[in-house]
């Protein structure tokens, strides 16, 4: 069991689950997180943090198609333990449907 963050994410970026995660499984790409399947503890603390509800269970049904993006990238991007600061124009993509095919990129975001 895990929970995944879906394209809801995508260019909204609030990080406020990266503040509460108590075993630091997100991992930061250039415009989306994404959380380690094999080290979330399944805690769920981070989901109703998430402004967007990015966040769901893998037993959400919506959960499936992105668990695979989660472990792919959870092993090429950066560990982030902190929050850094959200985009600009993360509030207008609030709510934006199909974000995955308009802005997805697989670059790494900047954590250390
Ligand atoms: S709080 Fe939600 S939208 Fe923000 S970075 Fe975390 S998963 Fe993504
Ligand atoms: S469910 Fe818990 S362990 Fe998993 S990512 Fe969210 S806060 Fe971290």
């Amino acid at each position: 069991m895990t929970y995944v963050v879906t394209e809801a994410c995508i260019k909204c970026k609030y990080m406020d689950c990266v503040e509460v995660c108590p075993v630091d499984c997100f991992y930061e790409g250039e415009n989306m997180l994404v959380i380690h399947p094999d080290e979330c503890i399944d805690c769920g603390v981070c989901e109703p943090e998430c402004p967007p509800e990015a966040i769901l269970p893998d037993s959400d049904p919506e959960a499936d198609k992105w668990l695979e993006l989660n472990k792919d990238y959870s092993e090429q991007w950066p560990n982030i333990i902190a929050k850094g600061e959200a985009p600009t124009d993360a509030d207008k993509h609030l709510g934006e449907e199909n974000k995955y095919e308009k802005y997805f990129t697989s670059n790494p975001g900047q954590s250390e």
